[in-house]
């Protein structure tokens, strides 16, 4: 069998490694070579050849493009300099310019819909997305677009894939989930039926801390077509080299992930029973409410949980003093463990009201569990709780 026709079924270990690997028809080189330049020659008058300006096309970012298309189990995907410059492109020439989003989603595409509502290119209206009531009600008007995110950021509350896109499609929309908290090593939302898995790759895809970036996974492929147009006609393309560490990155994603899981359960088991905490999130525990759904639709639980001091924002004062080994320091899914307060950090831009409403107290922390030992780690939760 071909190496191309054995990747089509081979499972997604696999293909996150081999996909690009030994196809160099030049040297031979094992590895995909990276071209730096931002032009490539005509071969005559009205020849083009593949690529011709890199804006719009780049071999490596090809690459990486079909090693996503390939975990996502899409149809094809557009590569993007940042997560949201990915969810910029889901607005562009929308049937219906109304967009349904979670209340809670992510602060900077908050930002971001709420300057394109502004600028009169969309409207928006956020719901609850764990009432479905509240969404059905959303999507009783024609809608364009339904933004999903599960599990939400920070509380880690999940939602049922299968029944809302169901409803987002009845209503006229496109469907797309932000799949940036479980990669696509624990989640596939097109699987689902989704439009669309979007990702800031910046997370567990590069899973190195090193490059801002972003994706979109079609489940149509003329719709990688129309946004890899648009992604070009905006000029958010990733550059090659950022192209070139992310694909190094995917190379290890199911790895290192189930590394992470594996820690994260453990961590979020010691937290649940520590005095000084009020409550954990984390799926993976038969305590969060939603545990079953988790199982079901979730091919883990993932590396990410908040957890609430009984002592509130004092208590996190103390703790952020003293904890080592985790650093203090936004973003998440990389080699390295990461303590976040929500509040103050991630989701500062949000009103304080804003804040309460999606349920993001004083008191809450995030964590993204890394690489490191996890006997350390618990070590470190340890030593940092005594203050608490
Ligand atoms: N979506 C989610 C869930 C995120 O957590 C982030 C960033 O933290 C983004 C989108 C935006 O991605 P980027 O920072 O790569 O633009």
């Amino acid at each position: 069998m071909s190496k191309k026709a054995y990747l089509e079924t081979a499972q997604d270990a696999t293909k996150a490694v081999n996909i690009g690997i030994d196809t160099d028809t030049v040297h031979g080189a094992v590895m995909p070579p990276i071209y730096l330049s931002s032009n490539y020659t005509f071969e005559g008058f009205g020849q083009k050849r593949t690529y011709d300006y890199a804006r719009s096309g780049n071999p490596t970012r090809a690459v990486i493009a079909e090693v996503l298309t390939r975990l996502e189990h899409g149809a094809g995907a557009v590569m993007t300099s940042s997560g949201l410059a990915a969810l910029d492109l889901l607005w562009q020439e929308l049937p219906n310019n109304r967009v349904v989003v979670p209340h809670d989603c992510y602060g900077g595409t908050q930002r971001l819909l709420n300057a394109r509502t502004r600028q009169g290119l969309i409207e928006v209206d956020y719901v609850d997305q764990g009432d479905e009531a509240a969404i059905a009600a959303a999507l009783s008007k024609p809608a364009g677009l339904l933004l999903l995110e599960t599990p939400s950021n920070p509380l880690m509350r999940l939602i049922d894939l299968q029944k809302l896109i169901k409803l987002g499609h009845a209503a006229g929309a496109r469907v797309a989930v932000d799949n940036t908290f479980l990669s696509p090593a624990l989640q596939n939302p097109i699987s689902f039926g989704a439009d669309y898995a979007v990702h800031s790759t910046t997370k567990y895809i590069n899973g190195h801390s090193d490059v801002v970036g972003g994706a979109i996974v079609t489940k149509d492929a003329e719709e990688a077509v129309r946004l890899n147009w648009w992604a070009n006609a905006l000029g958010c393309t990733p550059s090659a080299f950022d192209s070139y560490l992310t694909l190094r990155g995917v190379r290890t994603l199911l790895v290192r992930v189930r590394q992470q899981q594996e820690s994260a359960q453990k961590i979020a088991e010691y937290l649940e029973g520590h005095p000084a905490v009020a409550s954990i999130n984390y799926p993976g525990l038969k305590s969060h409410p939603q545990h079953e759904l988790a199982k079901a639709q979730q091919k883990g639980f993932g590396g990410m949980m908040s957890f609430e001091l009984k002592g509130g924002i004092e208590a996190v004062k103390r703790v952020l003093d003293v904890v080592d080994l985790f650093s203090l320091a936004e973003s998440l899914g990389g080699i390295e463990s990461l303590i976040v307060h929500p509040a103050s950090m991630t989701h500062a831009a949000m009103s304080p009201e804003a804040q309460a409403t999606a349920g993001i107290s004083g008191g809450l922390l995030r964590l993204s569990i890394g690489l490191e030992d996890v006997e350390d780690l618990i070590a470190a939760l340890e030593r940092a709780l005594k203050v608490a």
